[in-house]
């Protein structure tokens, strides 16, 4: 089939390499002049199971939400207790079949993204861990291993905790980890040119038509392009582009923030990566930087809020790795918006419009999930049975008024 992918973030360049890998003839659309220039730039880097949760963060909320964001709030608030565990239940074994999937294809491409092993989860306080217990059941009964540690135990592994901020104790999960996400979609991009997958940056796609969703209209060029499928890897951005194909998404903009800056003292950095349960900020060693990412805002707005994140990412990094990394003007500070569905699924295989097809919406966890969902997508476009079940990631969940 001739399959045009919209979108070139992490997980629009892994369904682009796993599509071209059955034989597809595939070409890439972005209107960004790289690839992984949005919300796969300079995200928090955690991968694994031990991150993937639906709604990680609580939401804040911007000065100006547009009627969309204020439905989806409204909605989100009034979605039945429990709700979120069986999202969780649902999001465990795509997150642990994405995993296999990457370790599956670094091996194979040799690919180099400095990953590093192991992911601590870090509770200040007893009410911190009591609060984690639903998470960490949920965990467990996927089969995922949290070690539960005493803080000297934790100090083991993670040499360079501050011990001058109270900790209560930790969790460890070992298969967990952390690794560049912008730099593993470059080399993916790679191995898919390799493959025959063309990539055409800089261009915008623009809104489908209803009656022709596979004729793709580029900004600024008049001929129409002609696919069999095309599959929709916008984040957010979907929402505008598919309405007028009578697709109404669950789907918001939420945003974060991440600074990365260079280690100074490697003695005094994270070995590898924690997430600090109170304030959902995790800290991990990315090549020779730490990269420390967080915050949840919906609407416009929010530069306050934005700057009261970023504000919360340095004491955080201050909190449990003084002196770890340098701190000037040579910090990248960085925010973007993660396309968060409203029970923290996300929208997966056929979108209902003949051809057209989603793998979108992974909230926070879209760099852990991207393997697995890439796969999945393929293996539906094939009419090959997916390895995971699909069941409430389609586009039959409850629509916000757009
Ligand atoms: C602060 C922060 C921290 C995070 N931490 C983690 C983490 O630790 N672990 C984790 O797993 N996930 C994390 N995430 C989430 C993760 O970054 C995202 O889920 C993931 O990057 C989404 O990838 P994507 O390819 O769907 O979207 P994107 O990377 O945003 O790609 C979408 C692409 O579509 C293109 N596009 C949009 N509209 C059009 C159009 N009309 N025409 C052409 N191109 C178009 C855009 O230019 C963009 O390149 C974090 C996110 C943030 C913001």
């Amino acid at each position: 089939m001739r399959i045009a992918v919209v979108g070139a973030g992490v997980v629009g360049v892994s369904t682009a390499y796993e599509l071209a890998c059955d034989g597809h003839e595939v070409v890439v659309y972005d209107r960004r002049s790289a690839v992984a220039e949005e919300a796969s730039f300079a995200c928090g880097s955690l991968l694994g199971p031990g991150y993937v949760e639906p709604a990680l963060a609580p939401i804040g909320m911007g000065l100006r939400l547009s009627a969309h964001e204020m439905a989806w709030l409204w909605q989100r608030r009034k979605m039945p207790t429990g709700q979120s565990a069986s999202a969780h239940a649902r999001l465990l074994p795509l997150a642990l079949y994405s995993r296999s999937r990457r370790e599956t294809l670094t091996q194979a491409l040799s690919l180099s993204f400095d990953q590093r092993e192991g992911l601590m989860l870090l509770f200040r306080t007893a009410q911190d861990e009591a609060l984690a217990q639903p998470h960490l059941q949920a965990l467990r009964d996927a089969g995922v291993v949290a070690k539960p540690l005493s803080p000297t135990l934790a100090r083991k592994l993670e040499l360079a905790l501050n011990t001058d901020t109270p900790l209560h104790s930790a969790a460890y999960l070992q298969e967990d980890g952390a690794g560049n996400c912008r730099q593993f979609a470059l080399l993916l991009k790679s191995a898919a040119h390799t493959k025959g997958v063309r990539f055409q940056m800089g261009t915008t796609v623009q809104a489908l038509q209803r009656h022709a969703p596979t004729v793709l209209r580029l900004a600024n060029d008049p001929t129409p392009h002609q696919y069999d499928a095309v599959v929709v890897c916008t984040g957010a951005a979907a929402v505008p582009l598919l309405k007028p194909l009578g697709l109404r998404l669950p789907l918001v903009a939420v945003h974060g923030c991440s600074i990365s800056a260079q280690i100074r003292e490697p003695l005094n950095a994270p070995h590898s990566a924690v997430l600090d349960m109170r304030h959902r900020v995790s800290i991990a060693r990315i090549g020779h930087r730490v990269r420390v990412a967080g915050g949840a805002d919906m609407g416009m707005g929010h530069h306050t809020a934005r700057s009261a994140a970023l504000q919360t990412l340095y004491r955080v990094l201050h909190d449990w790795f003084p002196g770890a990394a340098r701190i000037g003007s040579d910090v990248q500070e960085w925010h973007a918006e993660q396309a968060t569905v409203l029970d923290g699924l996300p929208l997966l295989g056929a979108s209902g419009v003949p051809g057209v097809w989603l793998n979108l919406g992974h909230g926070a966890s879209g760099w852990a999930l991207a393997s697995g969902t890439a796969r999945v997508l393929a293996d539906c476009v094939l009419q090959r049975p997916p390895a995971i079940d699909l069941a409430g990631m389609g586009t039959d969940r409850t629509h916000t008024p757009a």
